[in-house]
């Protein structure tokens, strides 16, 4: 072994190190920011080692490519807002997905003829993998996008022979695998599995309904991670391999526990669009009550135990800074506050964790939604700010429902519920929430930050 692949292959298992140890720290919300610069460090290392090692291209281009993608990461990072985040996360999975797909296209069309007669089956597949699992990556990640961005209506979209059609794309793409190992000169297969491929990933994330989407975002993540494996075969390159396992891995974890948060298999959730659409059933009946703000303060100043339950509205009134502030008051005034955190709540796994710890609120006082359903009857007041699919009873009262079986935050067992939102309107799912209806739930309509900081000044002038 020269010098050269000494060095490569030391910095290889380096960069793989630092991803594995910058995982870890993800874990943990205080350490999760050494973690990503960790991880990135590792990133870093592990693309301009490839590109020497492959010696791709020269140098004044990889320096280029890393000052102007940098540039552009780091304009958007900095400019991004935080409820956009599950966007550009989806479209960073898109992104992955079309650099698999284009590195394995790359793959194809820098063979000569007789290389390509030589090359082995093994690579052909492991090619037409990473192009195939790249464009159903790709294509699926922009509807994801244009799901979660609003850009799109976030129900199912279903019509009439989707099932067919997508078993027609799943056909072609067992055929075209033949096809395209067995004759990868013919460049026709290539664009035909790009095709399909991209076809096939449209039809699956249109025909998943909002609910679902959670599963859906972690299951592309995890795609984009096989994608790129597959390309790393493909291309012989170890790093990318470890990476892409790594991503594949964590995203599968990840699909796993949100499949557990909304008590649904995978395969369930993969083909809810070829079941048929469930019906509403009854009708929600009954009486919105709503609440002022400085009531509300009276029956909270009385509370001695409050449950704060946040959703993705806090995240678009950015109101965790409020709750913070409330939390400090109450507790001031000798009452007990707590987190009720669901799995899917906000538009991305962790959403309303990396909320609240920009506020520093202490770790140790957020609980799963399995600690707090037992002993909802003893909170006083539970606070639900902005969310609204994650404690929908209809989930648990509803048979005909979207969400029937999902588990939610039981919020309507508590002594009294307080909704903060601007209207009785439905969250993503679609799904009108009967807790707006019942005995003990007040409706303190608004912004939620500015319900918050009226609350707070009431509490301050008291
Ligand atoms: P929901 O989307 O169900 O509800 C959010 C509520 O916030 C809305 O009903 C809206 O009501 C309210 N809201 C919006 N802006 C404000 C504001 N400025 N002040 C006060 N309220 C506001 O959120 P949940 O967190 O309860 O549930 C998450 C949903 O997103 C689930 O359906 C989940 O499946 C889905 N999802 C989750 C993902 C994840 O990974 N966590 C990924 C993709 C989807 P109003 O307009 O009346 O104010």
């Amino acid at each position: 072994m020269d010098t050269l692949t000494y060095f490569i292959n030391l910095a290889y298992v380096a960069s793989a190190a630092l991803f594995i140890f910058g995982l870890k720290l993800l874990g943990h919300p205080d350490s999760a920011r050494k973690g990503n610069f960790v991880s990135a460090i590792g990133m870093f290392i592990a693309v301009v080692v490839t590109l020497m090692d492959q010696q791709i291209i020269n140098f004044h281009w990889i320096v280029i490519g890393v000052v102007v993608g940098g540039a552009i990461g780091a304009w958007k990072a900095k400019t991004v807002e935080m409820t956009a985040m599950p966007e550009m996360v989806s479209l960073f999975n898109g992104f992955g997905g079309m650099a698999s797909l284009l590195v394995g296209w790359a793959t194809i069309s820098g063979m000569t003829e007789e290389q390509l007669l030589a090359a082995d089956g093994g690579l052909f597949v492991a090619t037409f993998l990473t192009i195939m699992i790249g464009a159903v990556t790709f294509s699926g990640s922009f509807i994801a996008w244009g799901k979660l961005s609003g850009k799109m209506n976030s129900k199912a979209i279903i019509f009439d022979g989707l099932r067919l059609v997508s078993l027609g794309h799943l056909i072609a793409l067992t055929i075209l695998v033949v096809l395209f190992t067995l004759q990868p000169d013919v460049g026709i297969w290539l664009y035909l599995t790009i095709i399909v491929a991209l076809s096939f990933g449209i039809l699956a994330t249109i025909s998943i309904g909002g609910a679902d989407m959670p599963v859906v975002i972690a299951l592309l993540n995890s795609y984009s991670g096989v994608a790129a494996a597959a390309a790393g075969i493909a291309i012989d390159n170890t790093i990318l391999v470890v990476t892409g396992l790594l991503v594949g891995a964590s995203g599968l974890i990840l699909t796993n526990i949100m499949c557990k948060a909304m008590n649904r298999s995978l395969l369930n959730v993969l083909l809810s669009g070829f079941a048929k659409p469930p019906e509403m059933g009854e009708k929600i009946e009954g009486e919105v009550k709503i609440m002022s703000s400085s009531d509300a303060f009276y029956v909270l100043e009385a509370a001695q135990s409050v449950l704060v339950v946040p959703g993705y509205g806090m995240a678009v009134a950015q109101a965790q800074h409020a709750v913070r502030e409330l939390q400090d008051l109450l507790e001031e005034n000798n009452c007990a506050v707590e987190y009720a955190i669901h799995a899917v709540a906000g538009r991305m796994p962790g959403h309303m964790n990396v909320l609240l710890a920009e506020a520093d609120v202490p770790y140790e006082q957020l609980f799963e939604m399995d600690d707090v359903n037992p002993r909802m009857e003893n909170y006083d007041v539970a606070i639900v700010i902005g969310a609204n699919d994650v404690v929908n009873p209809a989930a648990k009262e509803m048979k005909g429902s979207p969400i029937y079986g999902m588990p939610v935050i039981e919020v309507y067992r508590a002594k009294t519920v307080f909704v903060l939102k601007r209207s009785a309107n439905a969250g993503f799912a679609g799904v009108d929430n009967p807790l707006f209806f019942k005995e003990n739930t007040r409706m303190v309509l608004g912004d939620a930050k500015d319900t918050l900081n009226n609350i707070i000044r009431d509490f301050s002038t008291d």
